[in-house]
């Protein structure tokens, strides 16, 4: 999306709402391209008192795989993107800042930005989630796999017995 940035800068308490969607299907995400669903932006640039600031929220569900055991997950996920627009930069301002130095910013880039940027670095299906065996690779979520058997006492004494032997 494109927003004119003049009638904005040109008047205090000049605003545009933002109301859109975008697709970020082509994005990839720990190797996955979780983005099935569009992204929804709500949110506004205004200018408060010769400031402009954007102040939106991004948000969609993802398609995801679960870090310990690999399931499929649907993640809810949502982003602020909140900047201030400057037509130019001071020593002084930092990275919320953006510079526009034409009259058109293009939001996409911006909120494709912040959402990759916020989302977490691992997903989980649930909090206690038991993961993989690490030795037969069994889902340890659908019950426990046959390798503690191992420690198992009859099994433990037969293999005594076969060394003794
Ligand atoms: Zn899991
Ligand atoms: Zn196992």
């Amino acid at each position: 999306m494109i927003i004119n940035l003049d009638p904005i800068f040109s008047a205090e308490g000049a605003f545009q709402e933002i109301d859109y969607s975008l697709d970020l299907s082509g994005e990839t995400v720990n190797g996955l391209h979780p983005f099935s669903s569009p992204v929804n932006i709500k949110g506004e640039i205004r200018n408060h008192t010769g400031i402009v600031r954007l102040d939106a929220k991004a948000d969609s569900v993802l398609d995801v795989e679960c870090d310990r055991c690999a399931a499929k997950v649907k993640y809810p996920a949502c982003a602020d993107v909140e900047h201030i627009i400057v037509r130019s930069l001071n020593d002084d301002d930092n990275d919320s800042f953006i510079l526009a130095e034409g009259s058109q910013l293009e939001l996409d880039d911006i909120i494709r930005e912040d959402f990759l940027l916020q989302l977490p670095v691992k997903f989980l299906c649930s909090e206690d989630c038991k993961g993989l065996c690490p030795n037969c690779g069994k889902n340890l979520n659908e019950g426990p796999c046959s390798c503690k058997k191992e420690i198992d006492p009859r099994l433990a004494a037969l293999a005594q017995f076969s060394d003794f032997e």
